[in-house]
């Protein structure tokens, strides 16, 4: 089954923004961008031609770093030049606009050429985990019909061969290097093909509207669900990177994630070009001292990371950035879970500059909610970023499919976004009941529970899907989870609800320590009393268990149903995303 064009999107936004949200006008926005047809509304062209047009097609756009030491460049001009003939090899195979194209492999120049160049032709693009296992990609790949799979010599034969009879629309398999010995029928050598390949600009007219990206969720709450976004989405992601994230044209950027993940696609690629800035891209997998050698020597200066990533960081405690200074990084932030007030103060004392958190999923396609510069509150998720309006909401009885907006500050509600922000998803990938369910009339409804300070900030309470009911209270997981990570013996935390006959639930909570802190009895007595302190009897964890690691989903994410499934002997579910 091909991906189609969503027919089932919802009414558009509301035309009345919330007071206080400054509604960026869109269309101002696309002229910033130089859009000036629909032939230009297509993220390869925005993100990477308009520069080579304007004058500009000398910058660096990429610098790799492999994970021996070596270092290679790839420039705006260049990127232009190879994704036409990459666009070009695929017209040549058959492969037209919203055919899927698959991406197996780590992140290397061809990856990024890859997906510019499937996106010049109107293909759409679905970035898989380089460490997936067999299952995971048979899985997606079925799903979407995927007809293109690029990918290595290596992860083919271990984990395509296998389960490539159970894929038959998928036509084509490009592998981007040696393919040793002979190569199996329909597969093709990537450099062969681009050296056979048309030079030639690539003009495919796609409109605002045509699918581009298929992401999956994470799976951190189940199976993944694949979300489908259209070009227009780069409007969003070269917005919030201005505002958001403070990039300017220029800088020296560096975005962790991985392009499985939508943070790396969003951000790793199609920002940070839109932007016009030098993208870091580290080959190599995270280890705490290159990390903090990476941020030096190359002089970041705006660098978005994940609160795994900064929890792992702080583990490694403060030798790690001894010696070393960071004149060139203005600003930090961070997606994914929430970031705890620590963990700001801890870039503050490490690197000179706070770590600003931002809140967004794979469904809005870009961030909607985030600590700007110069307005932080630590242990906030922000403030909604110009042109989305986000509201507290509280799921209404009757009539079915409604919600009642809850105006009073420091309520906890569900956070609803007003649609027509212009990276929505427009589709959940064979399931529109699924996709329509997202919706009460103009709102978004996230799933995740929030409250609203007086000041108009949101404060992460936790997944409607992991709260925990205990003796009359709703407990969001990282409330207590928040406080376990403020004593200084914790690295990581994750809380879950048992079962218990009196409270109807009781809640359990899974440390790691920080490195050289040894697990005790007299640790776990401590441990306790300090979140019973913090929390009262009531929220306070009534078992505390030493972990040597929590489960994680390959974005970094803790997963709390398998902690809960572990702990009640229950099935696991869906663990095809586990790290
Ligand atoms: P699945 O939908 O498959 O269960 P997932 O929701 O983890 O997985 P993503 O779209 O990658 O998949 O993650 C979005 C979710 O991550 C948000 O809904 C929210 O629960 C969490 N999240 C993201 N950023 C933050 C943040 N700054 N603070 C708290 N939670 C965050
Ligand atoms: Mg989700």
């Amino acid at each position: 089954m091909p991906v189609h064009h969503p027919c089932d999107t919802p009414a558009s936004a509301s035309s009345s923004p919330q007071p206080g949200a400054v509604s960026p006008d869109w269309a101002a926005i696309a002229h910033e961008l130089e859009i000036a047809d629909e032939r230009a509304f297509n993220m390869a062209w925005v993100a990477v031609d308009r520069h080579v047009a304007a004058g500009r097609g000398a910058r660096i756009a990429f610098r790799f770093l492999a994970e021996d030491g070596s270092h290679h460049e790839v420039s705006y001009r260049q990127l232009a030049e190879l994704s036409d003939r990459f666009a070009n090899a695929l017209t040549a195979l058959g492969v037209g606009k919203g055919d899927s194209v698959f991406l197996l492999c780590g992140r290397r120049c061809e990856l990024y050429v890859t997906v510019l160049g499937a996106l010049k032709i109107g293909a759409v693009v679905s970035p898989l985990f380089p460490v997936f296992g067999p299952e995971p990609i048979r899985n997606r790949v079925a799903q979407a019909g995927g007809k293109v799979l690029v990918t290595t010599a290596s992860a083919y034969r271990r984990k395509v061969a296998p389960i490539r009879a159970e894929l038959p629309t998928l036509r084509h398999v490009l592998v981007i290097d040696d393919l040793g010995g002979a190569p199996l029928p329909e597969m093709h050598d990537w450099n062969t093909l681009m050296a056979a390949a048309s030079a030639a600009p690539v003009l495919v007219p796609t409109a605002a509207d045509d699918p581009a990206l298929l992401h999956f969720t994470s799976g951190t709450t189940g199976t993944p669900k694949g979300a489908l976004h259209v070009h227009q989405a780069i409007l969003m992601h070269y917005a919030t990177a201005r505002r958001a994230l403070d990039l300017q044209p220029g800088d020296i950027f560096w975005c962790t994630a991985d392009p499985g993940w939508v943070t790396g696609m969003s951000y790793g690629i199609l920002a940070p070009l839109a932007v016009g800035v030098t993208s870091i891209v580290d080959e190599a997998e995270f280890d705490a001292l290159r990390w903090v050698a990476t941020l030096a020597a190359e002089r970041i200066n705006v660098w978005y990371t994940a609160p795994t990533a900064v929890r792992m960081l702080m583990k490694a405690r403060p030798a790690l950035v001894a010696g070393r200074s960071f004149p060139a990084l203005r600003f930090i932030a961070s997606v994914g879970e929430p970031l705890n007030a620590e963990a700001v103060r801890w870039g503050m004392a490490t690197f000179g500059r706070p770590i600003h958190d931002t809140w967004w999923q794979t469904e809005t396609g870009g961030i909607m909610i985030a600590n700007a510069a110069g307005e932080l509150k630590p242990g906030a998720m922000g403030r909604p970023v110009p042109g989305v309006a986000a509201h507290v909401v509280r799921r209404a009885g009757e009539p079915k499919g409604t919600v009642e907006i809850i105006e009073a500050p420091d309520t906890v509600g569900e956070l609803a976004l007003e649609t027509g922000w212009p990276s929505m998803f427009r589709a959940y990938l064979g399931q529109p009941e699924r996709y329509r369910a997202c919706f009460a009339g103009p709102l978004y409804l996230s799933g995740d529970l929030v409250r609203r300070d007086a000041d108009g900030f949101f404060w992460f309470v936790g997944r409607s899907d992991d709260v925990i009911k205990s003796a009359g209270h709703l407990i969001g997981p990282f409330e207590v989870e928040r406080v376990l990570m403020a004593h200084p013996a914790v690295a990581e935390a994750g809380v879950i609800g048992k079962p218990d006959p009196l409270a109807g639930e009781s809640i359990k909570a899974f440390v790691t320590l920080k490195r050289d802190v040894e697990a005790s009895e007299a640790l776990r007595a401590e441990l306790l009393a300090h979140a019973r302190r913090s929390l009262g009897p009531a929220v306070a964890p009534r078992e505390i268990a030493f972990a040597e690691a929590l489960p994680h989903t390959r974005s970094g994410k803790i997963m709390r149903r398998l902690l809960k499934a572990r702990e009640l002997g229950l099935p696991e579910g869906d663990s095809s995303t586990l790290e």
